[in-house]
């Protein structure tokens, strides 16, 4: 019998593309969206081979009978409000996802369902402005915004529900991670974007904020796979998902003006109104060696490669758009 699997957050970039992987591997999924009328776009190509359910993820009642009539074998929470800038403006409805939402699902789990696996989608953010480099499952959490707040409590919750309960509840500290599907108001999307932009003579100017940050990015489609893998592994347990390697903002400008052969300093401004000042680090890389040994997990997709694939995919929506 097909294993049947539920998303929380599906329309999002990550939900998306687990979606994709786990269709692949033969699962029936299931998937949570805040609105059926809202943007599903990311779900386009798999629409038809999904089941939707609009789902708030505060309401117990509404949460038990999705699970009950679904009964999935894996519970997938990808929900949030996953900007930071925008837990600041939204502190509440970040801490009704993050919060209430994974108890509302662990406990649903507890009650009826104990034999459903459980992963967690925890974040860098947690570690606030980290305590150690690189940073591993043990370095000290100390979040400094409204979405590291929650992603810790998510985060913890899900170690005492499995310590207490037994539950097969897994946590992913997930490092940054960038597809196609990021929106734009992130900054590598951003950089991709205005390249392409730039390229095709549609952008002048392009304001951000501190080039120094440095950030440990990956490629989605590895951070899903990881997912996977983890509610695949015999035992579950915390792991980072990171390459381990840093890169700054200006390298990332750097290498996604240079693929469409332009120079980044004829159309980057800096934007003192973009200066972090959110309580976000300035500096995020991972130590990922326990999912390496323990899930044979690794990254496939290097940084150069991810950009590369970003800009060709901004320049082909926006031929797209040019020529329509
Ligand atoms: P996205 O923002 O693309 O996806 C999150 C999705 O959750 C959105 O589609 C959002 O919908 C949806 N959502 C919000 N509230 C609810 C709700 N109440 N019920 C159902 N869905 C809801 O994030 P990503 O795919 O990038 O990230 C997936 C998860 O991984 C998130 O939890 C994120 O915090 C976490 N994470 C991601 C990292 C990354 O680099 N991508 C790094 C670390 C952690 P809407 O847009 O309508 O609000």
């Amino acid at each position: 019998m097909a294993r049947r699997a539920l998303i929380t957050g599906i329309a999002g970039q990550d939900g998306s593309l687990l979606a994709e992987l786990l269709l692949a591997e033969g699962y029936e999924v299931v998937g949570s969206v805040r609105s059926l009328s809202g943007n599903l776009a990311n779900l386009d190509a798999i629409r038809d081979r999904l089941e939707l359910v609009e789902l708030d993820l505060a309401g117990e009642r509404a949460v038990a009978e999705t699970l009950a009539l679904h009964r999935p074998d894996e519970v997938y929470n990808l929900a949030a409000i996953s900007l930071v800038s925008r837990s600041w403006q939204e502190p509440v409805r970040t801490a009704q996802v993050g919060v209430v939402g994974v108890t509302v699902l662990l406990e649903a789990i507890r009650r009826g369902h104990p034999g459903t696996r459980f992963f967690q989608a925890s974040s860098a953010e947690m570690f606030g402005e980290p305590a150690e480099a690189p940073q591993t499952e043990e370095t000290p959490l100390g979040p400094l915004t409204p979405y590291g707040v929650a992603k810790t409590f998510g985060h913890f919750l899900t170690g005492c529900y499995r310590a207490r309960y037994g539950l097969h509840a897994s946590s992913g500290i997930l490092f940054n991670h960038e597809s196609p599907r990021r929106p734009l108001e992130f900054v590598t999307r951003k950089v991709c974007h205005a390249a392409a932009a730039a390229r095709l003579g549609l952008l002048e100017e392009l304001p951000l904020g501190r080039l120094d940050a440095r950030r440990d990015w990956g490629a989605a489609e590895d951070y899903v796979r990881a997912m996977w893998l983890m509610l695949q592994a015999g035992r579950p347990g915390d792991y980072v998902i990171a390459t381990g390697e840093s890169h700054s903002v200006e390298e990332l400008v750097s290498l996604a003006f240079g693929h469409v052969g332009l120079d980044w300093r004829d159309y980057v401004r800096s934007d003192e109104a973009l200066m972090r000042g959110g309580g976000e680090p300035a500096s995020l890389v991972g130590d990922s060696s326990r999912a390496r040994e323990r899930l044979g997990w690794e990254p496939a997709v290097r940084f150069d490669e991810l950009v590369r694939r970003m800009v060709d995919a901004d320049l082909a929506l926006l031929q797209a758009q040019v020529t329509s």
